[in-house]
């Protein structure tokens, strides 16, 4: 099943009486005030695998641009949903792969030489979160009013700030921002940057996490600490409405493209216990989240490993003994 469109709760289907709006994921792209054409693509695939949210930056000139994510983002759901399920990194790797292979094929035609796309995307398994991305489309984590971007840039600004050449905030600014060190489509033997994330129940009185997916044109425009106001004080529907007028009244030269996600609890780089690795397809704000303790499973476990630790240790003595008596 695949989403392409800002009107998701619809289309999905949700009942929007069972979710509060807090929790409804939302996504717009725009072209902006000075393109002709919207060069970035969102969609949200339902697939054996997870579920997917997938932001995509096209560039190549004339229609190149738009051709390559929308080219992406129809390799990426054929791959996702065709295929039988997978652990969520195999899927969201060999799909981003896949996507990376039909571009390098189709730049093989001179018109279309130039043609790459940036990609942000998650899968939402069971309570793990698989993000992968190449170029400078960003995820942030938004929690509480804090923003913490989980992305670093493909780019070669990037590269002077890491070498220390530049200072962080002098990057969007600097004449070269644009120039990408990684994309889609620019050569066979493509490396993607993936992380994984897992999602912890949080407390009545502990905030809700947001991820935010979103292409340069937003945050061009829109700071991080503008991004986690906006989302932290409105629905997400709501928030990227106003983050897209917001890039557009400060210029919106270029598409402009985010995503909010609500996860319905918090996210970390660790594992809950008894958190299951292999993925469900659960709708990502709707996932049942495991409780952060040892499951009634773990405690078997232990149970099982100190049982197989005496019979070792009484075969020990037994072992033992006979040595002892052969001497
Ligand atoms: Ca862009």
């Amino acid at each position: 099943m695949l989403v392409e469109g800002s009107d998701l709760e619809n289309e999905l289907g949700f009942d929007q009486g069972e979710v509060h709006n807090s929790q409804i994921p939302a996504a717009v792209t725009d072209t902006g005030c000075e393109r002709e054409l919207n060069e970035d693509r969102y969609a949200v695939i339902e697939s054996p695998s997870g579920l997917a949210w997938l932001v995509c930056d096209g560039m190549g000139g004339t229609s190149g641009g738009e051709l390559a994510a929308q080219l992406a983002i129809d390799a990426i759901r054929r791959d996702l949903e065709n295929l039988p399920a997978r652990p969520a990194v195999a899927a969201l790797k060999s799909a981003i792969l896949e996507a990376n292979r039909i571009i390098v094929l189709r730049r093989q035609n001179q018109a279309f030489a130039q043609m790459g796309t940036t990609i942000v995307g998650v899968i939402f398994a069971g309570s793990e979160i698989v993000m992968g991305h190449v170029g400078d489309s960003r995820a942030y984590l938004v929690r509480g009013g804090q923003i913490q971007q989980l992305t670093v840039d493909h780019t070669y600004v990037q590269e002077l700030v890491e070498k220390g050449h530049i200072a962080a905030d002098e990057a969007l600014a600097h004449p070269q921002a644009h120039i990408l060190t990684r994309a889609i489509g620019s050569e066979p033997g493509l490396e993607v940057d993936i992380q994984r994330f897992w999602i912890w129940e949080a407390a009545e009185d502990e905030p809700r996490d947001c991820l935010v997916l979103c292409t340069d044109g937003l945050y061009s425009h829109v700071t991080d600490r503008e991004i986690a106001e906006i989302v932290t004080a409105n629905n997400p529907q709501e928030a990227c409405v106003k983050m897209v007028e917001l890039a557009k009244a400060r210029g919106g030269y270029d598409n402009i493209t985010v995503a909010i996600i609500p996860v319905g609890g918090q996210v970390r780089q660790q594992p809950p216990a008894g958190a299951s690795q292999v993925g469900s397809h659960g709708l990502g704000y709707q996932h049942k989240v495991p409780q952060a303790r040892s499951s009634g499973r773990g405690l078997l476990k232990n149970f099982m490993i100190v049982i197989m630790l005496s019979l070792l240790g009484a075969l020990l003595v037994v072992l033992g003994s006979m040595l002892h008596l052969s001497k």
